[in-house]
């Protein structure tokens, strides 16, 4: 019980890489709010994880709204007391070049990958300074390490979000609130489903993984326990 009495608000959790960080989260002993625009997965996912003996909720939030970071981080305070976690991981990707990608295009990527973190964040920071600290959680991407063939408002988010997070870290790190950000690799999920099944992709991202194989939602998600968790407490 790693995470045991914690309460944690995860933004996108009702698949993927948030639905496993919400399963392993709860199994370990934290309420988890999962926070997301799809309704129906998102309370499949909080059933699942209730039936398995876990405490969950699912509030209904769109990242770009700052009105729904305040109800969904209410919600999550009047359900269970406190916010000590908050896993900043809804993303949306997009693969076109830097001269294709549209204007529309490129402010829903940074709306919801870059906008949507800072709004977490502000609406996250006042429920955990009450709670005498807490830690911030962000999921950006290798992609937001390193450039690559396309993707450039992606590229562009991700980049945002890992600086956005020391930011974060040096600001509150006297209220004893942490933050991280994560950089996952190539992770099989139906945010990628579509373009590794096209010709070629799969094989491409495989060459470029030492590892030899593509991560699954659960490789993610223990990294994000062990920031979740007082263990990571000097990180
Ligand atoms: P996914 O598409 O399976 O899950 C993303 C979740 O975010 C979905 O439940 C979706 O409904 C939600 N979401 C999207 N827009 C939202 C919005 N405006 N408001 C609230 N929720 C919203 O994708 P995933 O692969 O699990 O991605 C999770 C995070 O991990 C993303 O930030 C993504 O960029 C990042 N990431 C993924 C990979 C990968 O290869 N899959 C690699 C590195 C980083």
């Amino acid at each position: 019980m790693r995470v045991a009495g914690k309460v944690a608000l995860i933004s996108g959790g009702a698949r993927g890489i948030g639905a496993a960080c919400a399963r392993l989260l709860a199994r370990e002993g934290a309420a988890v709010v999962l926070g997301d625009v799809l309704e129906k997965e998102g309370r499949e996912t909080e059933t699942e994880i209730i039936e398995a003996g876990g405490r969950a909720l699912f509030a209904p939030l769109d990242v770009t709204s700052e009105e729904d970071w305040g109800r969904a981080v209410q919600a999550a305070v009047a359900r269970y007391g406190k916010l000590d976690v908050l896993v900043n991981n809804a993303g949306i990707s997009n693969r076109r070049g830097l001269e294709e990608i549209s204007i529309e295009a490129w402010d829903r990527v940074m709306g919801v990958n870059a906008k949507g973190v800072f709004l977490g964040t502000k609406a996250a920071i006042p429920e955990m300074r009450e709670a005498g600290g807490g830690s911030i959680i962000n999921i950006s991407s290798i992609y937001g390490l390193v450039g690559s063939e396309g993707s450039g408002a992606y590229h562009a988010s991700k980049g945002a979000v890992r600086l956005f997070t020391k930011a974060t870290a040096i600001q509150y790190a006297g209220d004893g609130i942490r933050a991280n950000s994560i950089h996952p690799g190539f992770v099989d999920t139906l945010l990628t489903a579509q373009f590794h099944s096209l010709p070629g992709v799969r094989e491409n991202r495989l060459s470029r993984t030492p590892l030899g194989r593509l991560a699954a939602p659960e490789d993610i998600a223990p990294g994000i326990l062990y920031l979740a968790s007082d263990e990571s407490s000097f990180v």
